[in-house]
């Protein structure tokens, strides 16, 4: 049964720095503000009453989580720990930089509940880093890692793909050294620019270009599918619309509010053409997939079935639980072909 997660953003609480892309009030939609106990406690149990019956994960988004004094860390999780004992809240999570992570703190939290940690790594170039005016280096990322996994609690790393300086080979060495290090999932953030942040200025000024949507597209697909061959999960790709951030926040980007449909929509259409190409150009009697991907293998609007010509449009996609989530197959009269989204995949990194 899936984890329902409640969400608090904690803004830009906690945070000394000020790295070129962020704002962390645009993001949150709150200057400054922290949850207060009664917010807490009735927000989760608002929560509870629509999870039908699935565990609750608390999680505290935004902000540097550890590196707030400890009275303020206590007085976040201080309202959960009576719904933890009770069962009412299975876990929390809470992000942070690597570099206000050590052995103590991972113990405090976990003796506070805290089950899960996100490291912002956003990359792990060292002079990615430093153009995006971090302050921190990889090899802080690498050692906060390895610190939440000694302690047995989970580590997901995010990564900015398209930082100035980043390229595509850049990104995909982050995510493989992140997934070295032992993250044991990530999220992918590719590049927005939001108003009144120093990237900003330097886009304005014409001293920095964002990946667009299609270059953000085709380097989360590889991402996405490196992942994917190294078991890691990609919890989220992109921005999440509830995030707050307005349209007039954004100056600039690889921008769209269903970007990780995008991006699986483009690796099951490659999918598509690779069994189409050993087709003979005839179109098959069904194309079958697991039911939790029959709208990434037909694309938005129809569109992976489009591309592929005019003789598949009128083809329906048809769920098939016994399939693996990464399986597609065509069916014929008297044979059927299948493959998978991880291991039929050859020319990715060419298309970057
Ligand atoms: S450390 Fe995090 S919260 Fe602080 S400015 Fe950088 S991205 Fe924003």
């Amino acid at each position: 049964m899936g984890r329902v997660t409640v969400p608090f953003f904690i803004s830009h609480q906690g945070c000394p720095h000020t790295c070129v892309f962020c704002d962390q009030r645009v993001i949150s939609g709150a200057a400054g503000s922290l949850p207060g106990r009664a917010e807490i406690t009735e927000k989760v149990h608002a929560w509870r009453r629509s999870s039908g019956g699935r565990p609750l994960e608390v999680a505290f988004f935004g902000g540097t989580f550890s590196a707030l004094p400890r009275e303020t860390q206590e007085r976040l999780l201080g309202p959960l720990q009576p719904l933890l004992q009770d069962g009412t809240v299975a876990s929390v999570r809470i992000s942070t930089r690597p570099d206000a992570i050590d052995t103590d703190a991972v113990q405090w939290l976990a003796r506070h509940g805290v089950r899960t940690i996100e490291l912002g790594v956003q990359s792990m170039d060292d002079n990615v880093l430093e153009a995006a005016g971090r302050g921190h280096d990889a090899a802080a990322s690498e050692a906060a890692i390895h610190c939440v996994k000694a302690q047995g609690l989970s580590v997901g790393a995010q990564l900015l793909p398209g930082l100035p300086g980043d390229t595509p080979e850049i990104s995909l060495r982050s995510l493989e050294r992140v997934i070295a290090a032992g993250a044991d999932f990530v999220r992918l953030y590719p590049v927005v620019v939001l108003a009144g942040t120093e990237l900003a200025r330097r886009f304005q000024a014409g001293e920095y270009q964002p990946l667009g949507l299609d270059e953000g597209i085709a380097l989360c697909k590889l991402l996405l599918l490196t992942a994917m061959r190294a078991g890691v999960d990609v919890v989220r790709i992109g921005l999440q619309a509830d995030e707050g951030l307005s349209a007039d926040a954004v100056v600039a980007g690889c921008r769209h509010p269903a970007l990780g449909q995008l991006v699986r929509s483009e690796l099951y259409f490659d999918l598509l053409c690779r069994l189409a190409s050993g087709s003979g150009g005839v179109a098959p009697l069904a194309i079958r997939c697991h039911p939790s991907r029959v709208s990434d293998c037909v694309g938005q609007g129809r569109g992976n079935l489009r591309r592929l010509g005019e003789q598949w449009v009128p083809l329906k996609v048809r769920p098939n639980i016994h399939l693996q989530p990464e399986e597609i197959t065509f069916d014929y009269v008297d044979h059927r072909m299948r493959g998978t989204i991880v291991t039929d995949h050859y020319s990715i990194l060419n298309e970057v």
